[in-house]
């Protein structure tokens, strides 16, 4: 039996003109999130995606993942195509729906028929098809009010499609359709999750990293690069990372600044450099992952001494949630086992035994003012390079 894919996207996202310009986005995303999987016709009609496999030879359980992970996605309907007359419907509901009624046991069929030229209203497709539903499956019983599965039967232009109604996609909106954003990414829990609350919002995430070698290895940037394969595959499969050494403003900090505020220090440094990074690079705003109190450098007060730093928004999506909400989004998509590999991160060598937690900025920056600032950030800079990451792997450049 022929199957194919309805996509439902998000009606907010697509008012007035810019619809087509966001349904472009998706054609054009999904049709490279297709390729692994086979030959496929995405189309667009009645704001649903059509994804048509072309041959037998098409995984539609991988293409029903990867679409999955498109943002801007709300629902996905696998459907069983038919001719658009009741025999076929009827034929296609008593083969198709039966497998999903397993260990169920009321369901109710909803019909819509945008094809008004069908001779069966959608009430009287959906009693016919009820009537198919029983026949096939005996043990099942209708309940209109709460029912365990609905079966759909939609009758729309070119053809009829039964279903057992949608499963959730991945929601938010397009990758693109709302700026750059430069994600300050660390190996540790929050900032990948940052980044994909962020693609999630449409945004694409290019991302910067502090390394601080030899204190910091080899195989802490290569788990922070891998971190960055997965994230990518919710940016559009693919993400540049540059990365920058943070290993001479830590030497300096170490030799003329007071202990305390050195995590303030480094922080000013890193969101200065990122600020630069983001103008050199048209990304519209910084995101980090930071979380309301949970390090000293992440009180209110120890923000409001970072920030200023800063020229572009700094978004920080995990602003307001528990660390077990950022745990579990980052088991869901899929970065926390390497997120709690235990390499060390450039803000962890080095830490302060008495780091400040409500600073005040005029004592920071008489710290601060002990070392020449500009220069130190435009050394950093000179050092930076850039590796390309996608799922499959990243690629170092200079
Ligand atoms: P956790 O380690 O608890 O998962 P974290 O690494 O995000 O969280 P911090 O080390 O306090 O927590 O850093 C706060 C934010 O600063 C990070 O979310 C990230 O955005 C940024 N950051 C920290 N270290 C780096 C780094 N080495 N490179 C780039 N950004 C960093
Ligand atoms: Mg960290």
């Amino acid at each position: 039996m022929k199957e194919i894919l309805l996509l439902k996207y998000g009606e907010i996202v697509l008012k007035g003109a810019n619809k087509r310009y966001f349904e472009d986005m998706l054609l054009r995303q999904l049709r490279r999130k297709a390729k692994p999987y086979g030959e496929f016709d995405i189309s667009r009609s009645q704001s649903t995606i059509y994804v048509e496999p072309k041959n037998d030879l098409c995984d539609m359980d991988g293409m029903l993942a990867a679409a999955g992970k498109v943002f801007g996605i709300v629902a996905i309907c696998r459907a069983a195509v038919c001719e658009k007359n009741m025999e076929s419907i009827l034929e296609t509901v008593k083969a198709y729906i039966p497998p999903h009624l397993a260990g169920k046991k009321t369901f109710k069929v909803e019909s819509k028929r945008s094809d008004k030229n069908f001779p069966l209203d959608s009430i009287e497709i959906s009693r016919e098809a009820g009537g198919a539903v029983l026949s096939a499956c005996p043990h099942m019983r209708v309940d209109v009010h709460n029912p365990d599965v609905i079966v759909r039967v939609e009758v729309r232009d070119f053809a009829a499609y039964v279903h057992p109604g949608p499963v959730k996609g991945a929601g938010g909106m397009p990758v693109g359709s709302n700026g750059r954003g430069l994600l300050l990414l660390s190996g540790g829990i929050d900032s990948p999750v940052a980044g994909y609350m962020m693609a999630r919002r449409g945004m694409t995430v290019e991302a910067i990293h502090f390394e601080s070698f030899p204190y910091t290895s080899e195989m802490a940037r290569d788990k922070v690069l891998r971190l960055a394969q997965i994230v990518s595959e919710y940016n559009n499969d693919s993400m540049i990372v540059h990365v920058v050494s943070l290993t001479k403003v830590q030497e300096e900090l170490v030799k003329h600044c007071d202990e305390d505020y050195f995590t303030l220090l480094l922080r000013r440094y890193m969101m200065a450099i990122a600020d630069r990074v983001a103008s050199r690079f048209y990304c519209d705003a910084l995101v980090t992952g930071e979380s309301l109190g949970q390090v000293a450098s992440q009180t209110a007060e120890a923000i409001g001494v970072t920030d200023p730093v800063a020229t572009h928004p700094v978004f920080r999506p995990c602003i307001g949630m528990d660390k077990e909400d950022i745990v579990a989004l980052s088991r869901k998509i899929g970065t926390f086992e390497t997120s709690i590999e235990p390499f060390e991160d450039c803000c962890t060598v080095f830490t302060p035994r008495h780091p400040r937690t409500r600073p005040d900025l005029a004592k920071v920056l008489v710290q601060e003012q002990k070392l020449p600032f500009d220069q130190l950030v435009e050394e950093a800079l000179a050092g930076m390079y850039r590796v390309d990451v996608t799922p499959e792997g990243y690629e170092v450049r200079q």
